[in-house]
């Protein structure tokens, strides 16, 4: 049984701030992972500020130079469906349309997925690629974190008490090939075994590598940029970018597949990922 917390819908980002001090306090957007988690014990709150009436929280917009700002509370369904997503960061629409069910990804919002910190959240990857910024805010003012600091360890982040995501922001994405991989147990909706995501750009020579649900965090490949540059050869590329992804991933066992398993499926997707972006 969930134990009982108090409600509250702030109308304002200060509102919000304010109540978030509140000892025994938690921020709720969509509530997909909140709820689950309040109703198994695995987290206890004494009030609940619902984020979702935010108007900040739930914009996306671009500027001229192409920086795609999306707000924490925007739900992935828009995500998926976005054209300028779809157009300019096409593996943010494909991550977020990997995510369970059509009904589930109208409550569940960008800002969830990363404060929920799971080492398989399928938005990780894609976000580590295009080298997003998370803002955070709170009652002192905005902070910008690298989303390769944003991620601590198993369902922690680098949020402070109090603060909260406020929007993700997207550096313009040059012409670059982007692909985005899961691995599921099962073909209905389920979290990922393994989630890799990887974007190359030929004209500046950039290769960028993301893996997810095989560390306590989702984790970048180092060195791609150098492998990309030095083997012209995409087969002998793949071959080398599959070592370098199986020497970087620290996977366990679990209900969704064991760590020779993620191991072996690491270098087949770092295979696949590398003939579709670098070809
Ligand atoms: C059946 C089912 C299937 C799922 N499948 C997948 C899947 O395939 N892949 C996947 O990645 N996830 C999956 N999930 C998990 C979940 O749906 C996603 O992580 C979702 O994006 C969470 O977003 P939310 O808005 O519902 O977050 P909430 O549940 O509202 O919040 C999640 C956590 O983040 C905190 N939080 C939320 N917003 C903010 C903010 N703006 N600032 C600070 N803290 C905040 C909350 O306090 C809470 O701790 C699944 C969940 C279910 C129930």
């Amino acid at each position: 049984m969930i134990k009982q917390f108090a409600y509250f819908k702030p109308g304002t980002l200060a509102e919000a701030f304010a109540a978030l001090q509140t000892e025994g306090s938690i921020p709720l957007a969509g509530g997909t992972d909140l709820l689950v988690e309040l109703r198994g014990g695995v987290k206890s709150a004494d009030l609940v500020v619902d984020l979702k009436g935010l108007p900040k929280l739930a914009e996306l917009s671009a500027t001229a130079d192409n920086t795609i700002t999306i707000g924490a509370g925007v739900d992935l369904n828009f995500l998926v469906d976005h054209s300028r997503i779809r157009e300019f960061c096409p593996l943010l629409s494909e991550a977020a349309c990997s995510i369970a069910t059509y009904q589930l990804r109208n409550r569940a919002t960008l800002g969830g997925n990363i404060c929920n910190a799971s080492p398989a959240a399928d938005m990780a990857p894609p976000l580590y690629v295009l080298d997003a910024v998370v803002v955070a805010a709170g009652p002192d003012g905005e902070r910008r974190i690298p989303i390769v600091e944003f991620f601590t360890g198993v369902k922690r982040t680098s949020l402070k008490r109090s603060e909260i995501v406020v929007r993700v922001e997207i550096p313009p994405v040059p012409e670059a090939k982007m692909a985005f991989f899961k691995k599921q147990r099962i073909k209905g909706h389920d979290l990922a075994a393994i989630n890799m995501a990887g974007l190359a750009d030929s004209g500046s020579g950039t290769l960028r590598i993301s893996i997810g649900a095989c560390a306590i965090t989702p984790i970048m490949l180092k060195g791609t940029d150098q492998l990309y540059r030095e083997n012209k050869d995409v087969e002998k590329l793949a071959e080398k970018v599959a070592a370098l992804a199986v020497n970087s991933i620290k996977p366990i066992d679990d209900l969704r597949a064991t760590a020779e398993y993620r191991l072996d499926m690491a270098a087949v997707f770092a295979k696949r990922l590398v003939r579709k972006i670098c070809a």
